[in-house]
């Protein structure tokens, strides 16, 4: 996808695979394609530009983190006339004030804290109400500045298997790949299952028909009240599958970790299950409705409070990292 945007009085184009930003470029007077200047992102685990090459595959700028984000290396190569402003975490550094921007909230690297107070910051009575991912910065991120909640009270990847996670994860009968589109946590029927999101509910399905039997999808606003749109223009809905009750109708504001919007339960292709392998179907999507595949999806894990890592010892498995502890 192609976004332009200003920075900077110049008009940049920009190249994104999911969330990341692969690719600027930079047009200037009197030039263009296939001349214009353009340099590739390359990007660590937490999406913090690391390297920048230019189109032939040199070094234009090398760029260091130390753990909270502060600048440690910054350096350019190769007479480059591009510096990226987009640093830790792939977010926007402001030039002047060096603060980070992180859409609800900005991030001051320098001192390791938000400038602003975390509105939900009586969850974590133990840390300051400015700290940044519960100072953990090295294997958590923060994707808008916001804290963020659970679905359920126990978050439990079903099975702690990496199966029942997001992405080309399983596999058909012929070993093919096949994916999965959210994330199964594992939950006995009749477990209330909270907001994860504050927001709007968009579609309640209170049948039990198709694969997802009865689901709730709820669309995220944001601190203004104003339905949340990423860096790509995306809105942004939460989904919730194989309920057996559905508390809350179309038009309800809910609130995130406060308003119980139904239990979870076997409904759609969740029937048979028993035991371990009963769960809530969790997505994250950029549309109200979508089609099977996982376009248009992301992978929860980076939008929920309590997280899972892969096993180090065994990598089939996941372990759950809880934010509060
Ligand atoms: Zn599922």
């Amino acid at each position: 996808m192609i976004k332009r945007d200003v920075t900077y009085s110049e008009l940049n184009k920009y190249c994104w695979t999911e969330d990341n930003r692969l690719q600027v470029v930079q047009p200037y007077e009197g030039q263009i394609n296939p001349g214009e200047p353009s340099f590739y992102y390359h990007s660590d685990h937490l999406g913090s530009a690391s390297f920048l090459t230019d189109r032939d595959g040199y070094e234009t700028q090398q760029l260091v983190y130390l753990p909270f984000g502060e600048d440690w290396v910054d350096m350019k190569y190769n007479t480059s006339q591009y510096d990226t402003p987009y640093k830790f975490n792939g977010k926007e550094k402001d030039e002047e004030t060096g603060y980070n921007y992180y859409g609800a909230r900005y991030y001051y690297d320098w001192a390791s804290i938000w400038l602003s107070v975390d509105p939900l910051s009586d969850k974590y009575p133990h840390l300051t109400s400015y700290n940044y991912c519960a100072n953990n910065p090295v294997m958590l991120i923060d994707p808008d500045g916001r804290e963020i909640g659970d679905p359920l009270k126990n978050m439990k990847v079903r099975r702690l298997s990496l199966s029942h996670t997001f992405g080309l994860v399983r596999r058909y009968s012929d070993g093919s790949p096949k994916n999965h589109q959210g994330v199964d946590y594992h939950a006995s029927p009749g477990t209330d299952v909270y907001a994860a999101f504050t927001g709007l509910v968009k579609q309640v399905n209170n049948e039990d028909k198709g694969d997802y039997g009865k689901f709730i999808v709820i669309q995220h606003y944001n601190s203004e009240g104003k339905p949340k749109v990423d860096d790509n223009g995306n809105y942004e809905f939460s989904f919730y599958a194989h309920l057996s009750k559905i508390n809350v109708k179309e038009g309800e504001n809910v609130t995130e970790n406060e308003t119980i919007i139904g239990e979870t339960g076997n409904t759609g292709n969740a029937k048979n299950l028993k035991g371990e392998d009963q769960h809530l179907h969790f997505e994250i999507r950029e549309k109200e409705t979508l089609g099977r595949g996982l376009k248009g999806r992301k992978d929860p894990n980076a939008y929920v409070d309590t997280k899972f890592e892969i096993d180090k010892d065994n990598n089939k498995k996941v372990n759950m990292l809880k934010l509060e502890e």
